[in-house]
Protein backbone atom coordinates (compact mmCIF):
# COMPACT_ATOMS: atom_id res chain seq x y z
CA UNK A 1 0.00 0.00 0.00
CA UNK A 2 1.37 3.89 -0.45
CA UNK A 3 2.13 5.49 1.91
CA UNK A 4 -0.13 8.68 2.05
CA UNK A 5 2.27 11.48 3.23
CA UNK A 6 5.89 10.09 2.11
CA UNK A 7 6.85 8.35 -0.69
CA UNK A 8 6.20 4.81 -2.12
CA UNK A 9 5.08 1.86 -1.09
CA UNK A 10 5.01 0.78 3.36
CA UNK A 11 6.85 -2.04 2.74
CA UNK A 12 9.67 -0.20 1.47
CA UNK A 13 12.09 1.20 3.32
CA UNK A 14 16.10 2.80 2.47
CA UNK A 15 17.71 2.92 5.88
CA UNK A 16 19.99 4.79 6.65
CA UNK A 17 23.89 4.00 7.25
CA UNK A 18 25.33 4.84 10.69
CA UNK A 19 27.96 6.80 9.19
CA UNK A 20 25.70 8.33 6.83
CA UNK A 21 24.11 9.81 9.35
CA UNK A 22 27.17 10.83 11.21
CA UNK A 23 27.98 12.42 8.19
CA UNK A 24 24.83 14.36 8.15
CA UNK A 25 24.75 14.90 11.63
CA UNK A 26 28.51 16.16 11.40
CA UNK A 27 27.18 19.10 8.95
CA UNK A 28 23.67 20.19 10.28
CA UNK A 29 23.85 18.97 14.06
CA UNK A 30 21.10 16.36 14.89
CA UNK A 31 17.72 16.40 13.46
CA UNK A 32 14.86 17.01 15.82
CA UNK A 33 11.77 14.50 14.45
CA UNK A 34 8.33 16.64 13.67
CA UNK A 35 5.47 15.38 15.52
CA UNK A 36 3.33 12.89 12.86
CA UNK A 37 -0.71 14.16 11.93
CA UNK A 38 -2.74 11.18 12.26
CA UNK A 39 -4.48 9.76 8.93
CA UNK A 40 -7.39 8.72 10.44
CA UNK A 41 -8.29 12.39 12.43
CA UNK A 42 -7.44 13.78 9.25
CA UNK A 43 -10.34 11.46 7.49
CA UNK A 44 -12.49 12.20 10.19
CA UNK A 45 -12.53 15.95 10.03
CA UNK A 46 -13.34 16.10 6.21
CA UNK A 47 -16.73 17.58 5.59
CA UNK A 48 -19.45 14.93 3.23
CA UNK A 49 -20.05 16.17 -0.20
CA UNK A 50 -23.24 17.02 -1.52
CA UNK A 51 -22.10 16.22 -4.79
CA UNK A 52 -24.86 13.04 -6.54
CA UNK A 53 -23.25 9.98 -6.55
CA UNK A 54 -21.77 8.69 -9.78
CA UNK A 55 -20.18 5.54 -10.88
CA UNK A 56 -16.85 6.91 -11.82
CA UNK A 57 -16.69 9.04 -8.50
CA UNK A 58 -15.69 8.06 -5.14
CA UNK A 59 -16.60 11.16 -2.50
CA UNK A 60 -14.64 9.19 -0.09
CA UNK A 61 -12.73 10.82 2.88
CA UNK A 62 -9.23 9.66 3.15
CA UNK A 63 -9.36 8.89 -1.14
CA UNK A 64 -10.05 13.02 -1.10
CA UNK A 65 -6.97 13.55 1.38
CA UNK A 66 -4.73 11.17 -0.84
CA UNK A 67 -5.08 13.37 -3.82
CA UNK A 68 -4.71 16.93 -2.20
CA UNK A 69 -1.19 17.06 -2.39
CA UNK A 70 2.30 16.06 -4.73
CA UNK A 71 5.44 14.94 -3.53
CA UNK A 72 7.24 18.80 -3.32
CA UNK A 73 8.91 19.97 0.04
CA UNK A 74 5.44 21.97 1.20
CA UNK A 75 3.26 19.25 -0.05
CA UNK A 76 5.62 17.20 2.57
CA UNK A 77 5.47 20.03 5.63
CA UNK A 78 1.33 19.54 4.88
CA UNK A 79 1.15 16.25 5.08
CA UNK A 80 3.16 15.52 8.34
CA UNK A 81 1.61 18.89 10.06
CA UNK A 82 -1.98 17.57 8.61
CA UNK A 83 -2.23 20.90 7.67
CA UNK A 84 -3.28 20.22 3.94
CA UNK A 85 -5.48 23.47 3.02
CA UNK A 86 -8.30 23.02 0.92
CA UNK A 87 -8.94 18.95 -0.59
CA UNK A 88 -10.50 18.02 -3.54
CA UNK A 89 -13.94 17.46 -3.37
CA UNK A 90 -14.26 13.94 -5.17
CA UNK A 91 -11.90 11.96 -7.16
CA UNK A 92 -12.71 10.21 -10.61
CA UNK A 93 -11.93 7.22 -11.56
CA UNK A 94 -12.41 7.15 -15.75
CA UNK A 95 -11.25 3.75 -17.64
CA UNK A 96 -11.95 5.35 -21.24
CA UNK A 97 -11.95 8.04 -23.03
CA UNK A 98 -15.93 8.04 -23.44
CA UNK A 99 -15.99 7.83 -19.38
CA UNK A 100 -13.42 11.13 -19.64
CA UNK A 101 -15.85 13.24 -22.01
CA UNK A 102 -18.76 12.63 -19.38
CA UNK A 103 -17.00 13.64 -16.35
CA UNK A 104 -15.50 16.67 -17.66
CA UNK A 105 -19.22 17.38 -19.05
CA UNK A 106 -19.99 16.72 -15.05
CA UNK A 107 -17.59 18.71 -13.56
CA UNK A 108 -19.07 21.60 -16.06
CA UNK A 109 -22.17 21.09 -15.17
CA UNK A 110 -21.71 21.41 -11.04
CA UNK A 111 -19.08 23.79 -11.48
CA UNK A 112 -15.93 21.88 -10.37
CA UNK A 113 -12.28 22.47 -11.79
CA UNK A 114 -10.84 19.36 -13.05
CA UNK A 115 -6.64 18.58 -11.78
CA UNK A 116 -5.81 15.45 -13.72
CA UNK A 117 -4.37 13.16 -11.37
CA UNK A 118 -1.31 11.10 -13.25
CA UNK A 119 0.82 9.58 -10.17
CA UNK A 120 1.00 12.65 -7.67
CA UNK A 121 4.68 12.45 -8.00
CA UNK A 122 4.82 16.34 -9.21
CA UNK A 123 7.23 18.59 -7.40
CA UNK A 124 6.12 21.70 -7.81
CA UNK A 125 2.72 21.87 -6.63
CA UNK A 126 0.93 20.92 -9.76
CA UNK A 127 -1.73 18.76 -8.36
CA UNK A 128 -2.67 20.92 -5.41
CA UNK A 129 -6.04 23.15 -4.91
CA UNK A 130 -4.62 27.01 -4.24
CA UNK A 131 -6.40 28.61 -1.35
CA UNK A 132 -10.22 29.96 -1.94
CA UNK A 133 -10.33 27.29 -4.95
CA UNK A 134 -13.57 26.24 -6.21
CA UNK A 135 -14.38 23.32 -5.58
CA UNK A 136 -12.61 20.37 -7.58
CA UNK A 137 -12.83 17.05 -8.94
CA UNK A 138 -9.35 15.35 -8.77
CA UNK A 139 -9.16 12.89 -12.30
CA UNK A 140 -6.92 9.74 -11.46
CA UNK A 141 -5.62 8.31 -14.30
CA UNK A 142 -4.74 5.12 -12.80
CA UNK A 143 -7.28 2.89 -14.59
CA UNK A 144 -6.43 4.69 -17.80
CA UNK A 145 -3.22 1.85 -18.35
CA UNK A 146 -4.26 -0.83 -21.41
CA UNK A 147 -1.62 -1.20 -23.96
CA UNK A 148 -4.22 -0.49 -26.96
CA UNK A 149 -1.67 -1.17 -29.54
CA UNK A 150 1.85 -2.15 -30.89
CA UNK A 151 3.13 -1.39 -33.86
CA UNK A 152 6.42 -3.77 -33.82
CA UNK A 153 7.02 -2.42 -37.77
CA UNK A 154 7.19 0.93 -36.97
CA UNK A 155 8.02 0.62 -33.24
CA UNK A 156 5.48 2.02 -32.38
CA UNK A 157 3.40 1.79 -28.76
CA UNK A 158 -0.11 3.63 -27.69
CA UNK A 159 -1.08 3.10 -24.32
CA UNK A 160 -3.63 5.01 -22.31
CA UNK A 161 -2.21 7.86 -20.47
CA UNK A 162 -2.13 6.48 -16.71
CA UNK A 163 0.05 3.79 -17.14
CA UNK A 164 2.76 3.97 -14.97
CA UNK A 165 6.07 3.35 -15.19
CA UNK A 166 6.75 -0.57 -14.06
CA UNK A 167 3.81 -1.65 -15.53
CA UNK A 168 4.40 0.55 -19.39
CA UNK A 169 7.94 -1.34 -19.17
CA UNK A 170 6.34 -5.07 -18.04
CA UNK A 171 4.26 -4.71 -21.28
CA UNK A 172 7.04 -4.02 -23.61
CA UNK A 173 9.49 -6.51 -22.09
CA UNK A 174 6.95 -8.87 -22.92
CA UNK A 175 7.15 -7.97 -26.54
CA UNK A 176 11.17 -7.22 -26.65
CA UNK A 177 10.99 -3.90 -26.39
CA UNK A 178 11.59 -0.63 -23.69
CA UNK A 179 10.82 2.89 -24.00
CA UNK A 180 13.84 4.10 -21.68
CA UNK A 181 12.23 6.25 -19.91
CA UNK A 182 13.27 6.37 -16.16
CA UNK A 183 12.95 9.31 -14.04
CA UNK A 184 13.53 8.65 -10.43
CA UNK A 185 9.98 8.45 -9.90
CA UNK A 186 9.55 5.45 -12.62
CA UNK A 187 7.59 3.63 -9.65
CA UNK A 188 4.78 5.85 -9.74
CA UNK A 189 4.74 8.51 -12.01
CA UNK A 190 2.98 8.14 -15.48
CA UNK A 191 2.84 8.55 -19.03
CA UNK A 192 0.81 11.40 -19.43
CA UNK A 193 2.12 13.08 -16.40
CA UNK A 194 5.61 12.63 -18.49
CA UNK A 195 4.13 14.26 -20.96
CA UNK A 196 2.05 17.05 -19.34
CA UNK A 197 5.53 17.74 -17.11
CA UNK A 198 7.80 17.43 -20.17
CA UNK A 199 9.41 15.35 -18.07
CA UNK A 200 13.36 13.30 -18.45
CA UNK A 201 14.39 10.42 -17.79
CA UNK A 202 18.27 9.21 -16.45
CA UNK A 203 18.85 7.69 -19.85
CA UNK A 204 17.53 10.76 -21.83
CA UNK A 205 20.68 11.00 -23.18
CA UNK A 206 20.30 7.50 -25.09
CA UNK A 207 16.78 7.07 -25.47
CA UNK A 208 15.48 10.89 -25.99
CA UNK A 209 13.53 13.02 -23.66
CA UNK A 210 10.11 12.92 -23.69
CA UNK A 211 9.15 15.04 -25.96
CA UNK A 212 11.66 12.47 -28.23
CA UNK A 213 9.31 10.13 -27.43
CA UNK A 214 5.62 11.50 -28.00
CA UNK A 215 4.77 10.31 -31.39
CA UNK A 216 0.97 11.30 -31.18
CA UNK A 217 -2.15 10.97 -29.35
CA UNK A 218 -5.17 11.94 -27.93
CA UNK A 219 -6.17 14.33 -25.62
CA UNK A 220 -9.88 15.25 -24.42
CA UNK A 221 -10.82 19.03 -23.80
CA UNK A 222 -13.83 20.98 -22.50
CA UNK A 223 -13.72 22.36 -26.06
CA UNK A 224 -13.80 18.66 -27.42
CA UNK A 225 -11.50 15.96 -28.89
CA UNK A 226 -7.81 16.48 -30.31
CA UNK A 227 -5.78 13.95 -32.18
CA UNK A 228 -2.50 14.08 -32.25
CA UNK A 229 -2.03 11.96 -35.80
CA UNK A 230 1.65 9.88 -35.37
CA UNK A 231 3.81 10.50 -38.24
CA UNK A 232 7.97 10.53 -37.58
CA UNK A 233 8.30 13.99 -38.68
CA UNK A 234 6.41 16.92 -40.19
CA UNK A 235 6.53 20.54 -41.63
CA UNK A 236 2.49 20.90 -41.59
CA UNK A 237 2.65 24.29 -39.66
CA UNK A 238 3.35 24.59 -36.11
CA UNK A 239 3.85 20.97 -33.81
CA UNK A 240 0.32 21.05 -31.86
CA UNK A 241 2.13 17.52 -29.82
CA UNK A 242 4.76 20.76 -28.39
CA UNK A 243 1.34 22.35 -27.07
CA UNK A 244 0.48 19.68 -25.81
CA UNK A 245 3.67 18.69 -23.91
CA UNK A 246 4.80 20.50 -20.69
CA UNK A 247 0.49 21.53 -20.44
CA UNK A 248 0.08 20.56 -16.74
CA UNK A 249 -3.37 19.98 -17.28
CA UNK A 250 -4.34 23.08 -18.62
CA UNK A 251 -5.54 22.31 -21.73
CA UNK A 252 -7.73 19.00 -21.21
CA UNK A 253 -7.26 14.97 -20.43
CA UNK A 254 -4.39 13.49 -22.42
CA UNK A 255 -5.93 10.26 -22.80
CA UNK A 256 -4.03 8.30 -25.09
CA UNK A 257 -0.42 8.45 -26.38
CA UNK A 258 2.01 6.39 -29.06
CA UNK A 259 5.47 6.10 -27.48
CA UNK A 260 8.84 5.59 -29.82
CA UNK A 261 10.36 2.36 -28.59
CA UNK A 262 13.17 0.38 -28.91
CA UNK A 263 14.67 -2.82 -28.98
CA UNK A 264 15.91 -4.34 -25.47
CA UNK A 265 19.47 -3.13 -25.35
CA UNK A 266 21.89 -6.39 -24.98
CA UNK A 267 24.30 -3.97 -22.72
CA UNK A 268 22.89 -1.53 -19.97
CA UNK A 269 26.15 -0.77 -17.88
CA UNK A 270 27.06 1.49 -15.76
CA UNK A 271 30.55 2.75 -15.14
CA UNK A 272 32.11 5.06 -12.10
CA UNK A 273 35.20 7.74 -12.87
CA UNK A 274 36.51 10.21 -10.35
CA UNK A 275 38.04 13.23 -11.61
CA UNK A 276 40.56 15.20 -9.63
CA UNK A 277 38.15 18.53 -9.75
CA UNK A 278 34.50 19.37 -11.12
CA UNK A 279 36.06 21.57 -13.84
CA UNK A 280 37.84 18.53 -15.35
CA UNK A 281 34.78 16.38 -14.77
CA UNK A 282 32.74 19.07 -16.41
CA UNK A 283 35.09 19.52 -19.61
CA UNK A 284 35.25 15.20 -20.23
CA UNK A 285 31.21 15.16 -20.13
CA UNK A 286 30.79 18.07 -22.30
CA UNK A 287 33.75 16.87 -24.81
CA UNK A 288 32.19 13.55 -24.67
CA UNK A 289 28.42 15.06 -25.67
CA UNK A 290 29.90 17.45 -28.66
CA UNK A 291 31.90 14.75 -30.20
CA UNK A 292 28.79 12.78 -30.04
CA UNK A 293 29.45 10.10 -28.29
CA UNK A 294 26.87 7.59 -28.15
CA UNK A 295 26.93 6.76 -24.34
CA UNK A 296 23.41 6.53 -22.34
CA UNK A 297 23.73 8.59 -19.21
CA UNK A 298 26.60 10.92 -18.22
CA UNK A 299 25.97 12.12 -14.30
CA UNK A 300 28.73 14.24 -12.94
CA UNK A 301 28.30 14.70 -8.86
CA UNK A 302 30.18 17.97 -7.51
CA UNK A 303 32.89 17.34 -4.39
CA UNK A 304 29.70 17.70 -1.59
CA UNK A 305 27.82 15.50 -3.75
CA UNK A 306 30.47 13.21 -4.72
CA UNK A 307 31.24 12.83 -0.64
CA UNK A 308 27.68 12.24 0.08
CA UNK A 309 26.78 9.68 -1.99
CA UNK A 310 29.89 7.44 -0.86
CA UNK A 311 28.90 8.63 2.47
CA UNK A 312 24.87 7.37 1.74
CA UNK A 313 26.41 3.58 0.11
CA UNK A 314 27.30 2.59 3.39
CA UNK A 315 30.46 0.40 2.42
CA UNK A 316 32.27 1.78 4.59
CA UNK A 317 35.42 -0.34 3.95
CA UNK A 318 35.10 0.26 0.00
CA UNK A 319 34.68 4.23 0.56
CA UNK A 320 37.84 4.16 2.60
CA UNK A 321 39.77 2.24 0.47
CA UNK A 322 38.53 4.65 -2.50
CA UNK A 323 38.97 7.60 -0.27
CA UNK A 324 42.52 6.66 0.85
CA UNK A 325 43.21 5.34 -3.01
CA UNK A 326 42.43 8.55 -4.66
CA UNK A 327 44.62 10.69 -2.33
CA UNK A 328 47.37 8.32 -3.32
CA UNK A 329 46.73 8.75 -6.50
CA UNK A 330 46.87 12.89 -6.18
CA UNK A 331 43.69 13.29 -7.15
CA UNK A 332 43.03 15.57 -4.02
CA UNK A 333 40.82 16.18 -1.37
CA UNK A 334 37.82 16.97 -3.87
CA UNK A 335 37.32 14.31 -6.18
CA UNK A 336 34.33 14.14 -8.36
CA UNK A 337 32.36 10.92 -9.37
CA UNK A 338 30.81 10.69 -12.74
CA UNK A 339 28.50 7.67 -13.37
CA UNK A 340 28.09 7.16 -16.97
CA UNK A 341 26.28 4.17 -18.76
CA UNK A 342 26.45 2.55 -22.13
CA UNK A 343 23.79 0.84 -23.64
CA UNK A 344 22.67 -0.93 -27.18
CA UNK A 345 24.15 -3.86 -28.71
CA UNK A 346 27.06 -5.19 -27.49
CA UNK A 347 29.26 -4.06 -30.09
CA UNK A 348 27.89 -0.37 -29.87
CA UNK A 349 28.17 -0.04 -26.49
CA UNK A 350 31.77 -1.72 -26.29
CA UNK A 351 32.44 0.97 -29.05
CA UNK A 352 31.06 3.94 -26.93
CA UNK A 353 32.82 2.84 -24.35
CA UNK A 354 36.19 2.89 -25.79
CA UNK A 355 35.61 6.37 -26.98
CA UNK A 356 34.21 7.62 -24.17
CA UNK A 357 37.29 6.28 -21.95
CA UNK A 358 39.77 7.87 -24.33
CA UNK A 359 38.19 11.29 -23.30
CA UNK A 360 37.86 10.61 -19.95
CA UNK A 361 41.58 10.05 -19.56
CA UNK A 362 42.08 12.86 -21.90
CA UNK A 363 40.36 14.86 -18.66
CA UNK A 364 42.16 12.86 -15.82
CA UNK A 365 39.47 10.69 -14.93
CA UNK A 366 39.85 7.52 -13.03
CA UNK A 367 38.24 4.39 -13.75
CA UNK A 368 36.90 2.40 -11.29
CA UNK A 369 34.72 -0.27 -13.09
CA UNK A 370 31.52 -1.58 -12.34
CA UNK A 371 30.83 -1.67 -8.67
CA UNK A 372 29.59 1.68 -8.17
CA UNK A 373 27.91 1.76 -11.33
CA UNK A 374 26.31 -1.73 -9.97
CA UNK A 375 25.36 0.36 -6.61
CA UNK A 376 23.96 3.20 -8.71
CA UNK A 377 21.91 1.09 -10.75
CA UNK A 378 20.38 -0.75 -7.64
CA UNK A 379 19.29 2.00 -5.97
CA UNK A 380 18.50 4.67 -9.00
CA UNK A 381 14.40 4.28 -8.12
CA UNK A 382 15.26 3.47 -3.81
CA UNK A 383 16.58 6.38 -3.35
CA UNK A 384 13.43 8.55 -3.49
CA UNK A 385 12.59 6.42 0.18
CA UNK A 386 15.23 7.90 1.61
CA UNK A 387 13.44 11.37 1.88
CA UNK A 388 11.28 9.46 4.30
CA UNK A 389 14.17 7.80 6.23
CA UNK A 390 15.72 11.40 6.73
CA UNK A 391 12.22 13.20 7.74
CA UNK A 392 11.76 10.41 10.57
CA UNK A 393 15.47 11.38 11.72
CA UNK A 394 14.43 15.29 11.34
CA UNK A 395 15.43 16.36 8.16
CA UNK A 396 13.93 17.74 5.19
CA UNK A 397 15.20 17.46 1.41
CA UNK A 398 14.71 18.99 -1.32
CA UNK A 399 15.86 19.68 -4.96
CA UNK A 400 15.73 22.11 -7.97
CA UNK A 401 17.28 22.10 -11.26
CA UNK A 402 17.81 24.61 -14.58
CA UNK A 403 19.67 24.46 -17.83
CA UNK A 404 21.74 26.71 -19.32
CA UNK A 405 24.62 26.82 -21.84
CA UNK A 406 27.80 24.94 -20.62
CA UNK A 407 29.88 28.74 -20.86
CA UNK A 408 27.45 29.60 -17.61
CA UNK A 409 27.55 26.17 -16.09
CA UNK A 410 30.32 26.34 -13.39
CA UNK A 411 29.47 30.20 -12.43
CA UNK A 412 25.59 29.55 -12.15
CA UNK A 413 26.10 25.93 -10.49
CA UNK A 414 28.43 27.63 -7.46
CA UNK A 415 26.18 30.76 -7.61
CA UNK A 416 23.01 28.47 -6.72
CA UNK A 417 24.55 26.90 -3.95
CA UNK A 418 25.49 29.90 -2.70
CA UNK A 419 22.45 31.47 -2.73
CA UNK A 420 20.68 28.48 -0.88
CA UNK A 421 23.45 28.29 1.59
CA UNK A 422 23.28 32.33 2.80
CA UNK A 423 19.58 32.82 2.86
CA UNK A 424 19.80 29.15 5.41
CA UNK A 425 22.69 30.60 7.04
CA UNK A 426 21.24 34.41 6.93
CA UNK A 427 18.46 32.68 9.79
CA UNK A 428 21.46 31.07 11.76
CA UNK A 429 20.19 27.42 10.15
CA UNK A 430 22.70 25.24 8.24
CA UNK A 431 22.18 23.63 5.33
CA UNK A 432 24.30 20.88 2.95
CA UNK A 433 23.45 21.66 -0.45
CA UNK A 434 25.28 19.34 -3.43
CA UNK A 435 24.65 19.32 -7.11
CA UNK A 436 25.53 17.19 -10.62
CA UNK A 437 25.14 17.54 -14.02
CA UNK A 438 22.40 14.87 -14.82
CA UNK A 439 21.53 15.56 -18.36
CA UNK A 440 23.90 16.57 -20.94
CA UNK A 441 23.56 18.31 -24.59
CA UNK A 442 26.12 19.36 -27.40
CA UNK A 443 25.28 23.03 -26.16
CA UNK A 444 25.13 22.68 -22.62
CA UNK A 445 23.40 20.86 -19.65
CA UNK A 446 21.32 20.82 -16.75
CA UNK A 447 22.15 21.49 -12.87
CA UNK A 448 20.53 19.64 -10.41
CA UNK A 449 20.99 20.83 -7.05
CA UNK A 450 19.52 18.86 -3.92
CA UNK A 451 19.62 20.62 -0.25
CA UNK A 452 19.19 19.03 2.98
CA UNK A 453 17.71 21.12 6.14
CA UNK A 454 17.19 20.32 9.81
CA UNK A 455 13.62 20.40 10.34
CA UNK A 456 12.03 23.38 12.37
CA UNK A 457 10.00 23.52 15.64
CA UNK A 458 7.47 24.65 13.29
CA UNK A 459 5.89 23.55 10.11
CA UNK A 460 5.56 26.98 9.30
CA UNK A 461 8.77 27.85 10.22
CA UNK A 462 10.06 25.13 7.77
CA UNK A 463 8.47 26.41 4.90
CA UNK A 464 9.67 29.62 5.47
CA UNK A 465 12.84 28.54 5.49
CA UNK A 466 12.29 26.65 2.41
CA UNK A 467 10.53 29.55 0.27
CA UNK A 468 13.70 31.80 1.36
CA UNK A 469 16.23 28.80 0.03
CA UNK A 470 13.74 28.15 -3.41
CA UNK A 471 13.57 31.72 -3.90
CA UNK A 472 17.54 32.99 -4.01
CA UNK A 473 17.76 30.09 -5.73
CA UNK A 474 15.53 30.53 -8.46
CA UNK A 475 16.58 34.41 -8.78
CA UNK A 476 19.94 32.91 -9.18
CA UNK A 477 18.90 31.10 -12.24
CA UNK A 478 16.96 34.03 -13.93
CA UNK A 479 19.31 36.21 -13.82
CA UNK A 480 22.22 34.06 -15.41
CA UNK A 481 19.01 32.95 -18.06
CA UNK A 482 18.40 29.41 -16.98
CA UNK A 483 15.62 28.05 -17.65
CA UNK A 484 13.66 27.85 -14.45
CA UNK A 485 13.35 24.05 -15.23
CA UNK A 486 14.58 21.50 -17.27
CA UNK A 487 12.54 18.56 -16.18
CA UNK A 488 10.11 19.67 -12.76
CA UNK A 489 7.87 21.87 -14.83
CA UNK A 490 6.36 24.82 -13.38
CA UNK A 491 2.84 24.17 -11.10
CA UNK A 492 3.19 26.92 -8.15
CA UNK A 493 6.26 26.71 -7.09
CA UNK A 494 7.79 28.20 -10.72
CA UNK A 495 4.69 30.57 -11.87
CA UNK A 496 6.78 33.38 -10.40
CA UNK A 497 9.30 32.96 -12.84
CA UNK A 498 7.96 31.47 -16.18
CA UNK A 499 7.26 35.48 -17.53
CA UNK A 500 10.93 36.00 -17.53
CA UNK A 501 11.84 32.54 -19.69
CA UNK A 502 8.56 33.77 -21.61
CA UNK A 503 7.83 37.23 -22.41
CA UNK A 504 4.93 38.97 -21.84
CA UNK A 505 3.75 38.03 -25.38
CA UNK A 506 4.86 34.45 -24.91
CA UNK A 507 2.63 34.45 -21.46
CA UNK A 508 -0.35 36.07 -23.64
CA UNK A 509 0.07 33.44 -26.26
CA UNK A 510 -0.44 30.38 -23.17
CA UNK A 511 -3.13 32.31 -21.98
CA UNK A 512 -4.96 32.84 -25.42
CA UNK A 513 -4.65 29.08 -26.07
CA UNK A 514 -6.05 27.83 -22.65
CA UNK A 515 -9.05 29.90 -23.42
CA UNK A 516 -9.66 28.69 -26.85
CA UNK A 517 -8.99 24.48 -25.02
CA UNK A 518 -10.56 25.67 -22.04
CA UNK A 519 -13.19 28.70 -22.43
CA UNK A 520 -14.43 28.37 -18.86
CA UNK A 521 -11.19 27.67 -17.01
CA UNK A 522 -12.06 24.96 -15.34
CA UNK A 523 -8.66 22.59 -15.88
CA UNK A 524 -6.14 22.97 -13.68
CA UNK A 525 -6.35 26.93 -13.08
CA UNK A 526 -3.37 28.49 -11.38
CA UNK A 527 -0.98 26.12 -12.63
CA UNK A 528 2.14 26.94 -15.38
CA UNK A 529 0.51 30.15 -16.37
C1 LIG B 1 11.43 11.43 -5.94
C2 LIG B 1 11.10 12.10 -7.22
C3 LIG B 1 11.96 11.97 -8.30
C4 LIG B 1 11.66 12.60 -9.52
N1 LIG B 1 12.51 12.42 -10.57
C5 LIG B 1 12.21 12.99 -11.77
C6 LIG B 1 13.08 12.78 -12.89
O1 LIG B 1 14.07 12.07 -12.82
N2 LIG B 1 12.72 13.37 -14.07
C7 LIG B 1 11.59 14.12 -14.19
O2 LIG B 1 11.31 14.60 -15.28
N3 LIG B 1 10.78 14.34 -13.14
C8 LIG B 1 11.05 13.79 -11.94
N4 LIG B 1 10.22 14.00 -10.86
C9 LIG B 1 9.03 14.85 -11.02
C10 LIG B 1 7.75 14.09 -11.43
O3 LIG B 1 7.89 12.71 -11.18
C11 LIG B 1 7.46 14.32 -12.88
O4 LIG B 1 7.05 15.66 -13.06
C12 LIG B 1 6.41 13.40 -13.50
O5 LIG B 1 6.42 13.57 -14.89
C13 LIG B 1 5.01 13.60 -12.96
O6 LIG B 1 4.21 12.51 -13.40
P1 LIG B 1 2.91 12.07 -12.62
O7 LIG B 1 2.28 11.00 -13.42
O8 LIG B 1 3.22 11.74 -11.23
O9 LIG B 1 2.03 13.38 -12.72
P2 LIG B 1 1.29 14.19 -11.56
O10 LIG B 1 2.26 14.59 -10.53
O11 LIG B 1 0.10 13.45 -11.12
O12 LIG B 1 0.83 15.47 -12.38
C14 LIG B 1 1.77 16.38 -12.87
C15 LIG B 1 1.05 17.36 -13.82
O13 LIG B 1 0.64 16.67 -14.99
C16 LIG B 1 -0.77 16.75 -15.15
N5 LIG B 1 -1.22 15.47 -15.69
C17 LIG B 1 -0.97 14.23 -15.19
N6 LIG B 1 -1.53 13.30 -15.97
C18 LIG B 1 -2.14 13.96 -16.98
C19 LIG B 1 -2.90 13.56 -18.10
N7 LIG B 1 -3.14 12.28 -18.39
N8 LIG B 1 -3.41 14.51 -18.91
C20 LIG B 1 -3.18 15.82 -18.67
N9 LIG B 1 -2.46 16.26 -17.63
C21 LIG B 1 -1.94 15.33 -16.80
C22 LIG B 1 -1.32 17.08 -13.78
O14 LIG B 1 -2.53 17.76 -13.83
C23 LIG B 1 -0.22 17.95 -13.23
O15 LIG B 1 -0.38 19.26 -13.69
C24 LIG B 1 10.49 13.38 -9.64
C25 LIG B 1 9.62 13.49 -8.56
C26 LIG B 1 9.92 12.86 -7.36
C27 LIG B 1 8.98 12.98 -6.22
Amino acid sequence: MRRWNGWGDLSTHYPLPVSALAFLESRLGSGKPAPDADLATLVSQVSVSDLPAHPLISYGAEDRLRHARGQSLPDWVALHSGQLGPIPEAVAYPKTDEDVRQLLEFADHYQLIVIPYGGGTSVVGHINLLPGSPPALSMDMSGMNRLLSLDETSHLACFQAGICGPELEKLLEQHGYTLGHYPQSFELSTLGGWIATRSSGQQSYHYGRIENLFAGGHLESPAGPLDLPVVPASAAGPDLKQLVLGSEGRLGIITQASVRIRSLPEVDAFYGVFFPDWSSGIDAVRHIAQEQVPVSMLRLSDPQETATTLALSGKDRLVHLAHEGLKFLGLGEEPCLLVYGVTGSQPAAQAARRQANAILRRHGGLQTGQTIGKIWRKSRFLTPYLRNTLWERGFAIDTLETALPWRNIPETAREIKAAIQQAQNAAGRPVWVFAHLSHVYTDGASIYVTYVVPLEDEPDATLERWQAMKTAASLVIVRHHGTISHQHGVGIDHRPYLAAEKTPLGMGTLSALAQVYDPAGMMNPGKCF
